[in-house]
């Protein structure tokens, strides 16, 4: 934090304090401020009350395809390619933007502990590198019409989505389809 002024030191700490509050682990918060790794995890014990998670993320893109998370994600990454399409909110701030709103659209609050939403922020934050890399991608199912992602180096023709084709597995089926389905309706024509 060299040569930073006082004002653009704020601006970071209290990014950093939105970021922790929304569930960022460590290598978000080091990626996206300029504020030190010992402060970043001075201001993670403070709000916390607990040391922030060790070690590295064991994210790779096989998470976001399997069936809750892929649901999950792909209504996030709606949200968030409508913000990026229609505001002004670039990077991190359409980050936690979108993240709100997808916190929103499935119900949970995270003052209540005991709420933990399928896609945390930094596995969010994940996703869209992943977007951008090239890795992942967004396909329109060809039966609902409806945008999720999938491994951008799979042959996506007359894609069906994980909506349109449950797993026998996969419990509440009908309840749970509806409402997502309504949820990425929502994104996609509001
Ligand atoms: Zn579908």
């Amino acid at each position: 934090m060299k040569n930073k002024s006082t004002l653009e030191e704020t601006k970071h700490l209290m990014l950093a304090i939105q970021l922790i509050k929304l569930g960022a682990r460590l290598q978000l918060l080091e990626s996206e401020t300029s504020l030190s790794r010992e402060r970043l995890i001075k201001l993670y014990k403070e709000i916390k009350f607990s040391s922030p998670p060790k070690g590295m993320l064991p994210f790779s893109t096989d998470w976001f395809l399997t069936w809750r998370p892929n649901i999950h994600s792909s209504i996030f990454m709606n949200i968030y390619n409508f913000l990026v399409k229609n505001t002004e909110l670039r990077g991190v701030y359409a980050l936690i933007k979108a993240y709100q709103l997808y916190l929103e659209q499935v119900g949970i609050k995270l003052v209540n502990t005991d709420d933990e939403p399928s896609l945390s922020l930094t596995r969010a934050w994940t996703l869209i590198r992943f977007v951008e890399g090239r890795m992942l991608k967004m396909e329109t199912c060809h039966c609902c019409h409806g945008q999720f992602i999938v491994n951008a180096d799979d042959l996506n023709q007359n894609y069906t989505c994980n909506l349109c084709n449950v797993p026998s597995r996969a419990g509440k089926t009908k309840r749970v389809k509806e409402n997502s389905l309504k949820a990425i309706e929502e994104v996609a024509y509001s």
